[in-house]
């Protein structure tokens, strides 16, 4: 029986989490969810899971849930950044979900890895900010990272039962987004409703924007970058539409091997909070004599600048990728907000980044105020483009 404390339970990953918990009870039990302000669903939650903690983002949205749960529910609710770092680092747990979108996540990632649990992580933004940080904490406490992204899951899938210094490369597959053949010229016309309708992958809406412009590819790529411990010449990025291998592996002898599943983020989920044992999820497989053919191309940074702009903040290292990070999430809300074009997102990263000065080997602090700043910068961007 492994505990969990499920950080971002009322997301598309979290709701995703909790699913297989409800299916295999004598292999997982819930002691902590947390969740930003979907108080119903997370009252929901509460009832069917009866967590120990609940943690929410302020004490009116605390007061509210309270307000909402049955009076035989007992629960400790906690609100703010002090109470989800409780929860990721609550003694009776074992691994904690990483599922919060966002910056937001860094903290109780931390703070988690610091109490000596395993991290099940799908907040990529938290690797992105602080790689180095992050997967210096898992050595120290040696702790394990276990991969949610399904692209990052298939390679340490691939890597299982390998020696990590016969790894050659690693090949990421991208779906390529709802506008992989949209011409150029069209792009300044994209709306948040069509931008959000992704063709594959049923996910948040921030998640489903930075597909849409490749910015997640982007955001994976440093993801690798740290899970994996890779030189940037050692990740490809590959458009794959029909999304089915997850991501490949080339070892130093030229074999190469794929990781293939339908496009269901359960099986991912399923195995990091398994690993290294399988559970009988008994997904649906894919149907390849359906599909009749697997395609592949090299992605278009021309029309999708954000993922050349992510594998730049990677090259320079240091705080560039927490501002790319954070001037991406500004622009993305402003693009959801209508406050900002399609093709602006891309802009308003390019010009944080261009004019942030550079810290190396930035500690905690350093990151999060580059973060902050990027942020403001970001904000000043985008109030020019209007
Ligand atoms: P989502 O928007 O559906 O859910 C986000 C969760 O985080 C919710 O529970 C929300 O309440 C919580 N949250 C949001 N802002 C918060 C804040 N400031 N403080 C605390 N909690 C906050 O997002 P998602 O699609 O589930 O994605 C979650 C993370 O997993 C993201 O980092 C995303 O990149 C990553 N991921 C998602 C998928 C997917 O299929 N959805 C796949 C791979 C990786
Ligand atoms: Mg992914």
């Amino acid at each position: 029986m492994k505990r969990l404390a499920l950080l971002g339970s009322t997301g598309s990953i979290g709701r995703n989490t909790l699913a297989i918990v409800a299916r295999f009870p004598d292999h997982f039990k819930v002691k902590a969810l947390t969740a930003h302000s979907s108080i119903d669903r997370l009252a929901d939650q509460i009832a069917l899971h009866r967590p120990e903690i609940a943690v929410v983002s302020d004490a009116a949205a605390a007061q509210r849930l309270r307000q909402r749960l049955p009076a035989d529910v007992v629960v400790e609710i906690l609100h703010g950044a002090e109470g989800y770092c409780t929860a990721a680092a609550l003694d009776e747990v074992d691994i904690t979900v990483g599922a919060m979108v966002g910056a937001a996540g860094l903290k109780p990632t931390l703070a988690a890895i610091a109490a000596g649990k395993d991290i099940a992580l799908a907040n990529k933004e938290t690797l992105v900010m602080a790689g180095a940080l992050v997967t210096d904490a898992v050595a120290r406490q040696g702790v394990r990272l276990l991969p949610i992204d399904s692209e990052h899951s298939a390679i340490f899938q691939c890597l299982h039962g390998h020696r990590r210094q016969d790894l050659d490369k690693v090949l990421l597959t991208a779906s390529g987004g709802p506008f992989l053949n949209t011409p150029a010229q069209d792009f300044d016309a994209i709306t948040p409703a069509r931008a959000l309708k992704h063709p594959n992958w049923s996910m948040g809406a921030k998640i489903t924007i930075d597909s849409a412009t490749l910015m997640n590819k982007g955001l994976e790529v440093i993801e690798a970058r740290w899970l994996f411990d890779l030189d940037m010449d050692q990740i490809q990025v590959m458009v794959h539409p029909q999304s089915i291998i997850h991501s490949m592996v080339a070892f130093c002898d030229g074999s190469m091997l794929a990781q293939m599943g339908i496009p269901d983020m359960q099986e991912a989920i399923a195995y990091a909070l398994s690993y290294p044992d399988r559970i009988p999820l008994k997904q649906r497989l894919p149907d390849l004599v359906g599909i009749g053919g697997l395609t592949f191309h090299d992605p278009d940074t021309r029309r999708f600048p954000c993922l050349q702009l992510a594998f730049d903040a990677c090259t320079e290292s240091g705080t560039m990728p927490a501002v790319m990070n954070a001037a991406n999430e500004v622009a993305v809300a402003a693009f959801l907000d209508g406050q900002l074009p399609f093709t602006g997102i891309a802009r308003v990263i390019d010009a944080t980044m261009s004019v942030h000065t550079l810290m190396a080997s930035p500690d905690l602090d350093a990151i999060e105020h580059a973060d902050a700043w990027a942020r403001r910068k970001a904000g000043e961007m985008i109030a020019k483009e209007g």
